[in-house]
């Protein structure tokens, strides 16, 4: 399959691009498109067959479901069984945004949509580009991120090009994602609310718009043998090639840390470290590279994926990172860096000291 590229700039849509896209989705192809948190595999969420080809091209388990991508408040009652009063806070204070609430599934949403759930995952981007394309696309497109499984979700056409090239209909290049990671998760369809997934928005603004959210424990704990519930943070994620482990302590103990284990491997294994602004310089190693400031998290989450995808390209073979504050949006960072790491941790307090 050749895969066709339609650039798009977000600042003056092309609609013919736009108009393109869509009659792919409405014939039942796929098409990967930019949004504002990372770049999605789109198909159309009603039909089926859609859904089975982007597990196909991603190469993911059917049972790892998707999210229904809408470019309109109530179409959300389209796809939801019932919209409860918590949704209806959530999506007037953070839709358009990087939310998806989990409410139960109407009965046009196939179970291929849902990966066999009675449940459905719905968010409406903020992202212009996305939002005209969901629209010409027929208002319902099931997406997950546009990366082959396991891998680190892109944040630029080139990366989506680089896993699915071949694989899919159209990708539609519109630049960066400003954020970086992905959304927000939180399960609307029990008793109360639960965080699924930590992304941009923060538990913390969560609270304050529709009062108790609880915590999935499998979130907070790696080693945790509960089964997920959001079935896809079963599954190995974010990885890169190389070996990541996370460095945790202190700042001067990690940074003194770092610099014996990546000399210890001088010679012997390519090493990358993830470092930042105020510790980058310090560092001696095959490929040092600077997440950003400890005081941007923005820019951290928004670096973290092409960091890993970088360390890839130059066939990095073992990584060092440093940890980060996980408040905030910092939350949403170390989950997905502990995922990258397959939970690899060493603690400096717990690391033998030279001699
Ligand atoms: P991705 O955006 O590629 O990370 O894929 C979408 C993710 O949304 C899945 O891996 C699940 O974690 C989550 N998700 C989608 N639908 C549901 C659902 N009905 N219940 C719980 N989690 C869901
Ligand atoms: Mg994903």
């Amino acid at each position: 399959m050749i895969t066709k590229i339609i650039k798009i700039d977000d600042n003056n849509i092309d609609m013919k691009g736009i108009e393109t896209a869509g009659e792919i989705i409405k014939n039942g192809g796929l098409v990967a498109f930019p949004t504002e948190t990372v770049y999605g595999l789109g198909g159309d969420a009603l039909n089926p067959d859609s859904s089975r080809k982007i597990y196909a091209a991603k190469g993911r388990p059917s049972d790892n479901p998707l999210i229904v991508h809408i470019a309109d408040k109530k179409d959300m009652e389209a796809v939801a069984a019932c919209v409860t009063d918590k949704a209806r806070i959530l999506a007037d204070r953070f839709w358009p945004g990087p939310l998806t609430v989990i409410l139960p599934r109407s009965d046009r949403v196939p179970y291929e949509t849902t990966g066999g759930l009675d449940t459905v995952a719905i968010r409406m981007p903020v992202h212009k580009t996305a939002a005209e394309f969901i629209r010409a696309a027929g208002g319902f497109v099931a997406a997950p991120s546009a990366n082959l499984s396991g891998k680190p979700s892109p944040t630029s056409a080139k990366y989506v090009i680089q896993d699915m090239n071949g694989r899919i209909d159209a990708i539609i290049d519109g630049g960066d994602s400003g954020i970086g990671l992905e959304s927000t998760i939180v399960d609307l369809s029990g008793d109360v609310p639960v965080l699924l997934r930590p992304g941009y928005i923060t538990i913390e603004e969560l609270k304050r718009a529709i009062g108790e959210v609880e915590t999935d424990r499998t979130i907070l704990d790696g080693d945790c043998k509960d089964r997920p519930k959001a079935p896809g943070m079963k599954y190995r994620h974010y990885a890169p090639k190389g070996d990541l482990t996370i460095i945790e302590g202190d700042s001067e103990d990690v940074v003194n840390l770092i610099i014996r284990l990546s000399n210890m491997a001088k010679g012997k294994k390519k090493t990358g470290i993830i470092a930042t602004d105020e510790t980058y310089a310090r560092y001696d190693a095959d490929s040092v590279k600077s997440i950003g400031s400890r005081n941007d998290e923005e820019m951290i989450a928004h670096r973290l994926y092409t960091i890993l995808r970088e360390f890839d390209d130059e066939n990095v073979e073992l990584i060092y990172s440093e940890s980060f504050d996980s408040s905030g949006i910092g939350q949403a960072i170390m989950n997905r860096l502990l995922k990258a790491a397959g939970h690899k941790i060493i603690r400096t307090d717990n690391y033998p000291s030279q001699g």
